[in-house]
């Protein structure tokens, strides 16, 4: 099944307003001509009102990088999934690794964000992943299958319908070391294996993006693969030439 690929960006603690303005118009100009690749980026919360003002109406969507998982309540310092539909966000990425390893986030905590999003109309990107120490250890399918799948026991694989699963393998974010097309395949296989045990029409239209240092010049390789459907881009989504490269690689 050829499906669409999706290049989202996830710009993390980073930039600012002035900054910010001309990565914007850059990806937002330079989408225009790539129709066929769907493009978002996941700002953070304080420049959500900029990224819409920039970009309402152009092909790049956008979205946040984590939400909190209840609708609303004394949770301060949160941000809840309508709040995020107000600013006109499509996506919101969940269980980030970074978010997992600094914030104690267990897999179970991530559905809950998962489900809150979805339940607010927004498109959550689910990142599963191992660190090196797993991968060496052999557990790599065991630890995505228990990330995949406290989601499907909580929400039931229906919620897989519209919503996307990055796997990013941790020893891979922000490393520069990149999996093997040929590694990530195989976890993308697996990935989608595993949700066809469920179901599997889902399976089949599940959009499986891969994260962890894709760049311009391995970006076509990866996405070249059957199971890979467009790539999480942390570093490189933060230089317009260097996102739109790998949006372009995208292009089917
Ligand atoms: C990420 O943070 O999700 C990521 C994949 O980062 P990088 O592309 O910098 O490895």
């Amino acid at each position: 099944m050829m499906r669409r690929k999706l290049v989202a960006g996830n710009w993390k603690m980073h930039g600012g307003l002035t900054q910010n303005a001309g990565l914007l118009d850059a990806v937002r100009d330079g989408m225009a001509s790539m129709p066929d690749v769907d493009c978002a980026v996941c700002v953070p919360f304080p420049y959500l009102a900029q990224a819409q003002q920039k970009l309402s109406g152009s092909n790049v969507k956008w979205g946040a990088q984590d939400v909190h998982q209840s609708d609303k309540g004394a949770f301060t310092g949160e941000v809840s999934a309508a709040m995020l539909r107000d600013f006109g966000c499509s996506y919101v990425i969940v269980g980030h690794s970074e978010r997992r390893a600094y914030y104690g986030e267990s897999s179970h905590l991530v559905a809950e964000k998962f489900m809150a999003a979805q339940k607010a109309g927004l498109t959550p990107i689910l990142c599963v992943g191992e660190t090196l120490e797993q991968r060496e250890g052999g557990v790599t399918e065991a630890i995505v299958a228990e990330q995949l799948d406290a989601l499907i026991q909580l929400a039931g694989v229906q919620a897989l319908r519209n919503a996307v699963v990055a796997y990013e393998p941790v020893w891979a974010i922000g490393t520069g070391k990149t999996a093997t097309s040929a590694q990530a395949q195989e976890v993308h296989t697996f990935i989608r294996r595993r949700v066809a045990s469920h179901d599997g029409q889902i399976a089949s239209g599940l959009c499986i993006l891969y994260g962890g240092s894709v760049k311009a010049n391995n970006a076509a390789e990866l996405f070249a693969m059957p199971d890979i459907d467009g790539g999480l881009i942390g570093g490189a989504a933060l230089v317009a030439d260097e996102f739109l490269a790998i949006c372009r690689a995208g292009q089917i």
